[in-house]
């Protein structure tokens, strides 16, 4: 059997956070009622003239100089032509040559191997509306038409589905870090297409591709790579030649289904849109912008391993969700032991977070409320396992661990006076084991342990009971 390798590109879309849309000032949010957020540019009315909106542009540069790209500081809006009844210019108001952003890369890590992908361009653009399919009609919904998005283009350099989800993973993290998109995936503010091919092993030209449509999660865009090589693997091994086209992939079924035959460039008839002016960024702009980056996600998890402990993966976990890092940072800052801190967010704090449907920053219980219950465990005050048991209700209120433990009387009796009493009843009350484990059967400590934790009704410190009991029972 003939060995292949893959290869991918993908085109990232994401959704610029601006307030306002890409040529009008139209507000950019998502939910309103059907075609509420809608003027005459957006709908694409005869005469109507757009107007760049500057935030878009500092959001595309800024995603640039994160990606490595070179800046130019001439480029130009083209109408890329093609008709959906969504799409009420006629055209996409898009940047074709030349972009905003070109020439840069990422790297991916995967398993400890970091490995560059090209970033061959990314331009601005405005979306499309959309259409909603109800009983025996089609209807237009235009609050997205002229929504600002990048397109982020990559070189053909991925070589497997994993890298690929992975490439997808760490373009989220910087978008958002940066604050150039929300990141909301559901509500389709990242999303990308798949383009797939294989080759045999060794050659230097590639295969005929496939570009898979709209894939709107991390999970997904592994799912449709996957599913991609292994139709075009069987495709070959039957003799076939992979089609050139355009597929869409269909989450419920897990499988990618042919869509269109693929457009050339030139089916566009692409020509610059003599509505809108060159769009110029002088350098001094560009270097006010690259100040404003805030540390981006692969130093910041380097910082993390470096000065708080972490280990690698428990660091790129965290840093991959702006909003947890931050917190992170900030229940670190009150107190200083990393993995402690790091260990009850990934157990108690992302899961009850992930539950609840929000972000770190939306919970109630805060990074000190967080640092304050890590205390309590260092200390004593409670055990590890209190905490776990407590934490939805810590989640859900909000405010001092401490207080709380208190109120409920769940503090550890971590004083040896306090304990004494039990533990000598627990002596008294069954000499046979005693004798026993002084004949040798240490193992019956934990039955001791067990007696005395349900005459103080869980709340012994058990190391100190532990100590206490070894050293009455000699
Ligand atoms: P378009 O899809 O708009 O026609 P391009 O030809 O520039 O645009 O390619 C888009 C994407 O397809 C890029 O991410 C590129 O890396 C990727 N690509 C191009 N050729 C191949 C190939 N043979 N196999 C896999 N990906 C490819
Ligand atoms: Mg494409
Ligand atoms: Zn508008």
């Amino acid at each position: 059997m003939q060995d292949y390798e893959t290869v991918i590109g993908l085109e990232v879309h994401a959704q610029l956070k601006t307030a306002s849309k890409l040529f009008c000032s139209c507000p950019a949010v998502f939910g309103a009622a059907p075609n509420e957020q809608v003027c005459e540019v957006c709908s694409g009315m005869p005469g109507a003239l757009p107007r760049l909106n500057e935030k878009a542009v500092e959001l595309a540069v800024k995603a640039g100089l994160a990606l490595n790209c070179t800046i130019n500081n001439y480029s130009l809006f083209s109408r890329k032509n093609y008709f959906y009844p969504d799409l009420p210019d006629g055209y996409q108001t898009s940047q074709f040559v030349p972009p905003v952003c070109e020439n840069g890369y990422l790297n991916i890590t995967l398993r400890g191997q970091s490995r560059r992908i090209g970033i061959t361009r990314i331009h601005m653009e405005n979306d499309a509306g959309k259409c909603v399919h109800v009983q025996d009609a089609t209807l237009v919904d235009l609050n997205r038409a002229g929504t600002p998005l990048i397109e982020i283009v990559s070189e053909p350099d991925l070589r497997s589905a994993e890298e690929a989800a992975e490439f997808m993973r760490q373009i989220h993290a910087i978008l958002v870090s940066i604050g150039a998109t929300d990141g909301n995936m559901e509500e389709g503010s990242l999303r990308c297409d798949a383009n797939v091919s294989l080759r045999p092993l060794g050659s230097q030209v590639f295969g005929t591709r496939t570009e898979t449509k709209n894939i709107n999660s991390f999970r997904n865009v592994q799912k449709a790579v996957e599913y991609e090589i292994a139709r075009q693997r069987a495709c070959l091994e039957d003799g076939e030649s992979i089609v050139q086209e355009t597929r869409l992939f269909d989450a419920a079924r897990q499988l990618t289904q042919a869509m269109r035959s693929k457009e050339n460039a030139h089916d566009y008839r692409y020509f610059p849109n003599p509505d809108l002016p060159p769009v110029l960024v002088a350098p001094e702009k560009v270097e006010q912008w690259r100040k404003e980056l805030p540390e981006l996600p692969a130093p910041r998890a380097r910082r993390f391993v470096e000065k708080f402990g972490l280990a690698e993966d428990e660091a790129a976990s965290l840093v991959s969700d702006k909003s947890a890092a931050d917190y992170f940072e900030a229940a670190v800052a009150l107190f200083p032991q990393g993995r402690r801190i790091a260990a009850l967010m990934q157990t108690e704090l992302l899961r009850e977070c992930e539950a609840a449907g929000i972000c770190a920053a939306a919970a109630k219980l805060g990074p000190a409320d967080l640092a304050e219950l890590a205390a309590m465990i260092d200390k004593g005050t409670i055990s590890v396992r209190t905490a776990h048991e407590i934490f939805p209700e810590l989640f859900a209120r909000g405010g001092s661990p401490q207080d709380f433990v208190s109120e409920r009387g769940l503090s550890q009796i971590s004083d040896s006076g306090e304990l004494e009493a039990a533990v000598d009843a627990t002596l008294a009350e069954n000499p046979a084991e005693v004798e026993a484990y002084r004949g040798g059967k240490s193992k019956l400590l934990s039955f001791f342990v067990g007696k005395v934790m349900g005459k103080t009704a869980g709340k012994a410190n058990p190391a100190l009971v532990n100590e206490m009991l070894r050293s009455k029972l000699g």
